[in-house]
């Protein structure tokens, strides 16, 4: 990305200390979307990343839709829904993972993933990566591969990118 959207961007997101828990930073995306003009950008910066390289797009509910879908459109690609667990009619492919406290599973319709399809994995924030590597986990399940990941942001320490290594696809984030 240029040095100018990564400058805009980080004056235009918001971060709040101890939200919504003790000890994480939150990052709030929302302030983009009252900039039109920004959120061309970023869309623009992140279409070129994915350009030629993707037959669709799997966006993580439900910050991921909010650029995911707009990458899809401009890529003239298919754009999949992952949602939490209980969301989607069956039949449906789950996916279970591990969060600090418990554990969570994700979703996708069965069949809007067709194999061989090479497939951005896009979401708003990566930070310890359990939601992502099990999205990925999804895309290989219904037979087609991860080709590349995207984010706004990727929180560097929490060494979510480490854990999507094994996928074997490319990575960008905007800001870390
Ligand atoms: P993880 O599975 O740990 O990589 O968490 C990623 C998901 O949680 C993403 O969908 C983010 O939207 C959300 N998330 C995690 N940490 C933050 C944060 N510090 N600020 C905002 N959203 C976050």
């Amino acid at each position: 990305a240029s040095q100018s959207l990564i400058k805009k961007l980080e004056d235009t997101i918001e971060n709040f200390s101890d939200f919504p828990i003790p000890g994480i930073q939150f990052k709030d995306i929302s302030p983009i979307f009252l900039e039109p003009k920004l959120y061309e950008e970023v869309i623009e910066d992140l279409v070129r990343f994915s350009k030629g390289k993707i037959d669709a797009v799997c966006g993580i509910e439900s910050r991921g839709y909010l650029f995911g879908i707009a990458i899809a459109v401009a890529l003239e690609v298919p754009f999949i829904l992952i949602r939490k667990k209980g969301k989607l009619p069956p039949p449906v492919i789950s996916e279970k993972y591990d969060l600090e406290y418990g554990t969570a599973e994700i979703e996708t319709r069965e069949g809007q993933i067709k194999p061989g399809q090479r497939i951005l994995i896009h979401d708003d924030l990566l930070a310890t990566g359990g939601t992502t590597e099990a999205a990925a986990k999804l895309v290989q399940k219904q037979g087609a591969k991860v080709s590349q990941f995207s984010f706004l942001i990727a929180l560097k320490e929490l060494k979510g990118e480490q854990k999507l290594q094994r996928f074997d696809a490319e990575l960008y984030h905007i800001l870390e």
